[in-house]
């Protein structure tokens, strides 16, 4: 057997090095690529807002947008034209929700934005919770219509619950879209109340870095390309648009300079043959030629090709939303959830770890042998909480209790999770991406957190 390049991990240092040289000079003079997710009550107006924004920004063919607004004219839901740019099936139209996580791009003066846009159903959080695990910055979208708003935001309502997620999924940065102010008005009393009720929880929820509000109406169209036009607005906003307050975001770190890991978000086959898999670079690069394992059952492959947007490519690196083309595997040997990685460092696969978790308002406190739903990015799983190992003090992590019986809302605590069968997990100081859980009971989500020991 012919050795081949991949085979060799000195060689295999040296490639990667000048393929980082290429991603440092390829990313020089482009825009900055950002994931947005863009979540908020059923209902927040959310996929008009989108709509809207790619309309203004010459996104979408005026003839598209004129069907739209003649088909949803027809079904007397005119105001759905907009929605309708971003929900592509005839399901989400008919149900006038936005399902799954649908992708678009758009760009501001200084970045290239790919559109991650999050359902606000309650039944679709484990789409938004995959959303959210791709994304890099987030708007957190509240109808500011009076009742509205307090329903969204109050228990039940998902407005809290989206905000807890992206954060415990490592969304720090976020900005709140003050949406439907045309309702009130152009109230800035009602914009007021709203910033000073969701500040106050977002501090809470642990947003440290400053967090912008903007007023808007994504159905009037004001303020979200061009500066306000209507004297109610105007008046008493100078602020930026939201086309601004997207281009001022800061584009994260991209850890290309860690090992390789790829979670595996589909899996499909290919047009000609063989499959391939598409998903989310957390660290490191991958290139064409490529020898790689797949775990946890530990299934070698080749990378064949690698597509991004729908063109060919040579490596991809940490941050890229990319599909994999892979040869020498069974399409049955793989499942989402999978991490792809370089036989040279492999991913850790255990069935019980540690956490520092929080948990959030819930109505029965946690105890011991609970069955839960664990997620990790891509990964859905049945799991156990094992142990209560400790309660910790939520500001300074004080241990206050050992084994505690049981854990109560809002405390903060070191728990033990086992699953059923090894799944890949990393220490959070290691791999942030792939070092972060959140833990759901009948569909909602009652803790999160960091892994901080594999057994
Ligand atoms: P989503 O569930 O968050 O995606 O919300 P949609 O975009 O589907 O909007 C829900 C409803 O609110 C629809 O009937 C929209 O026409 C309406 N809506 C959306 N944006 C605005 C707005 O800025 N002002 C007003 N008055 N209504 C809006």
């Amino acid at each position: 057997r012919g050795e081949s390049a991949s085979d060799d991990p000195a060689r295999n240092v040296e490639e990667k090095r000048d393929a980082l040289a290429i991603y440092k000079s390829k990313r020089a003079g482009c825009k900055e690529q950002l994931h947005l997710i863009v979540v908020g009550h059923v209902d927040a107006g959310k996929s008009t807002l989108l709509g809207r924004l790619l309309c203004d920004l010459g996104q979408v063919p005026a003839k598209l947008i004129h069907k739209y607004q003649q088909d949803s004219k027809k079904i007397g839901k005119q105001s759905f034209a907009y929605a309708w740019v971003l929900d592509e099936t005839g399901e989400e139209r008919e149900r006038g929700i936005t399902m799954d996580v649908g992708h678009s791009k758009f760009e501001t003066d200084t970045k290239s934005i790919t559109l991650l846009d999050a359902p606000g159903h309650r039944d679709f959080i484990p789409n938004m919770i995959m959303g959210a695990t791709q994304a890099d910055v987030a708007l957190l979208v509240v109808d500011a219509t009076r009742g509205e708003f307090e329903t969204g935001f109050d228990s039940g309502g998902q407005t809290r619950e989206h905000a807890l997620l992206l954060r415990s999924l490592g969304v720090s940065q976020i900005s709140v879209v003050v949406n439907k102010l045309d309702t009130v008005d152009w109230s800035k009393e009602r914009f007021n109340e709203i910033v000073n009720k969701i500040s106050v929880f977002l501090k809470q929820a642990g947003f440290r870095d400053a967090i912008t509000y903007v007023p808007c109406s994504g159905l009037s169209g004001e303020n979200i390309v061009a500066k306000p036009k209507s004297e109610g607005l105007s008046s008493w906003y100078t602020g930026p648009t939201l086309v601004e307050v997207i281009d001022n975001f800061k584009c994260p770190e991209r850890p290309v300079d860690k090992p390789f890991r790829f979670s595996v978000n589909d899996i499909f086959k290919n047009t000609g043959s063989g499959f391939s898999i598409s998903g989310h670079m957390e660290t490191g690069m991958v290139s064409v030629g490529d020898k790689v394992v797949i775990l946890p059952r530990n299934e070698p492959a080749v990378v064949k090709g690698i597509q991004e947007d729908e063109s060919s490519t040579t490596h991809a690196f940490a941050g890229d939303q990319v599909s994999l083309i892979l040869s020498g595997i069974d399409q049955q040997n793989l499942a989402v959830g999978d991490i792809v990685c370089s036989p040279y460092n492999l991913v850790p696969v255990s069935s019980c770890f540690q956490a520092h978790v929080v948990i959030f308002s819930i109505k029965m406190p946690l105890t011991n042998g609970m069955p839960v739903v664990l997620h990790q990015q891509s990964l859905v799983e049945p799991a156990t909480i094992s142990k209560l190992v400790a309660q910790l003090n939520r500001s300074t992590g004080e241990v206050i209790k050992k084994k505690p019986r049981c854990l109560m809302k809002n405390s903060s605590a070191i728990v033990e999770i086992s699953t059923q069968r090894p799944i890949c997990v990393e220490l959070h100081k290691d791999v942030k991406q792939l070092g972060r859980v959140t833990l759901r009971i009948d569909g909602t989500t009652v803790a999160a957190g960091l892994v901080t020991k594999i057994k």
